[in-house]
Parts: C-alpha cells; structure tokens; sequence
C-alpha cells in the first residue's frame, strides 16, 4: 500500500494537515500510515540528518531487543508501553509473546492515529490494550479501567518508554512522570528507556530541526539519561548508545556519529 492510500479515508479525530510524531516515525521507518504533512517533516529532518531513517530503524530495533531480553532472559511477562507508537513489525506483544507465553501489553499513545490501527496491536486474547490517552497524566493513565483489565500491578510490569522522553519538555519534567509511573509498579519491575542523545555532533542542529518542524525533540546528556533510571538499579551495560544495547552480536566496528544520536538502557525498580 502507498502511503498516499490513506490520504482518503482520514481516520476520525486524525487531522491529516498536521504533523504529528506517530505519523513522521511512521514515515521514517518506511511505513504508510503518514500523510503528506508528514513527508514534509521528514524531508526536513533529513536536510539536517541525513540518515534520520536509520536512527528510527536503530530505535526500533533496540525497542525490539530490549523487549526480548526482558522478555526472555529475565522472564517479564507484563508490559507497559508508553508512547508506544503505529503498530510496525515486531510490536511489543509479538516480540515478548515469543520468549513468554500470556504476555499481558497495554499500548498507550496520545496519537488518535493509534486507535484507528489499534486492531493490529491487539492479540485477540484479551492479553493486550491500546489506550488513547496522554502520558503526561499518569494518574488518568494508570486508572484506565481497559489497562487495569490487562495489567496487574502486584506482578512486575516493565515500564517502556522507548522514544518518547525526549519529546517531553523540561518544564514538564520528564523525570516525574518516569517516578509517577515506577510507583505504580513493585521492586524489581524494569523501566526500559532510549532517547536523543545530545553526544553526537550533529545533536544540537537536529535538535533544533526537530524543534522547529515538530515542537519537540530535546537531545539530552548521558548524564540526564542516566538520571531518568534514579530509583533503581541499572542493569549492564549501564546507558549506552544503541549498537551497544542488548545487541545480538556485538558489531565490532567503530561507532559513527548517527550511532550516538539515542542512547539506552534497562534498570529494574529499587
Ligand atoms: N515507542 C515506539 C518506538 O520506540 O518504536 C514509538 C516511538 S515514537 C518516536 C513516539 C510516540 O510517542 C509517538 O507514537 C507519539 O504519538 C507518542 N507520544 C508523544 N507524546 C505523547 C504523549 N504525551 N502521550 C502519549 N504518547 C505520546
């Protein structure tokens, strides 16, 4: 399917005309539900970054891995994916779905995009939910009665927060809303996060793209990364850039500046 496809119909609630962050990752990992708005955000950030494809392909596969070694190696069964995103290959469900059996998934993304794909993130048995809602209200989100259905809170719940972070603004306190959401969750429940990293060359330049033609996209310091896992132990190899997480074999090569963009990593809550 082109993505011009879904130029007619538009999904209720959806306002192709603007832009919104679903729609342009969408774009940027070769997908077709996005609109020309979209495309013009994309063709933006790529003026300025050149390989911005490649980030979210990075992204999304370190997503997919941290979900798997969660899933796999320390046996996680439930999942709360915030600003999970449109339903992509290898969605939260299905990659946790192959290490453990019943893996429970609530998808919550402010996107309306999201609930009119909803279908494809939905298990068919009962084991998943997409909420449409605002992270930023953690309290709304927590008491969502489809995410208490699905999740039970006296059972570890990793908390994922791949990409989404740095779309959060300072003032709106990113690390309250992690704290908010880990109290939700018992000792020993993870919080997986990647986000921009501010270490690459080209940061401050696609940050200020990314600002411009979006409104968010804030490239933080590893040490701010690093700040977002207070409260609880972080698991090796500690924040690193994203060849660097969980990888499936260690790449070997040098580490490019594209790698530094995003950095990584999974603490289990204190
Ligand atoms: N987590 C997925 C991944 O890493 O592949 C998707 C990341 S995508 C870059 C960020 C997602 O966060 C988008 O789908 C966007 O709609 C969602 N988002 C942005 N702000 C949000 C908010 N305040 N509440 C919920 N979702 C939000």
């Amino acid at each position: 399917m082109s993505a011009n496809d879904y130029e007619n119909p538009v999904p209720p609630g959806v306002d192709a005309g603007r832009p919104t962050i679903a729609r342009v990752y969408d774009a940027l990992l070769g997908g077709a539900d996005n609109f020309a708005s979209d495309r013009a955000v994309v063709a933006a950030l790529r003026e300025v970054c050149p390989q911005i494809s490649d980030v979210a392909v990075q992204n999304r596969r370190a997503l997919g891995r941290g979900i798997g070694y969660l899933a796999g190696t320390l046996g996680v069964r439930q999942f709360l994916d915030l600003g999970s995103g449109l339903p992509t290959a290898e969605n939260t469900h299905q990659v946790a779905g192959r290490s453990v059996s019943e893996a429970r998934v609530v998808y919550v993304d402010i996107d309306p995009m999201v609930r009119a794909h909803s279908r494809s993130l939905l298990s068919g048995d009962g084991g998943t939910a997409v909420v449409v809602a605002d992270l930023r209200d953690p309290e709304r989100v927590l008491d969502d009665p489809g995410l208490r259905e699905v999740i039970d809170f006296t059972q570890p719940v990793a908390i994922v927060l791949a990409g989404i972070l740095h779309h959060l603004h300072d003032d709106e306190n990113p690390k309250a809303i992690v704290d908010a959401y880990l109290s939700a969750a018992p000792v020993g429940s993870p919080l997986l996060i990647t986000h921009f990293c501010s270490s690459a060359p080209d940061a401050a330049a696609l940050e200020q793209a990314c600002l411009s033609v979006l409104g968010t996209g804030r490239f933080r310091t590893m040490e701010e990364i690093t700040g977002y896992f207070d409260g609880t132990t972080l698991l090796a190899p500690g924040v690193v850039y994203l060849p660097d997480f969980h990888p499936d074999t260690p790449s070997g090569r040098p580490l490019t500046t594209t790698d530094r963009l995003i950095a990584g990593g999974i603490g289990l809550k204190l």
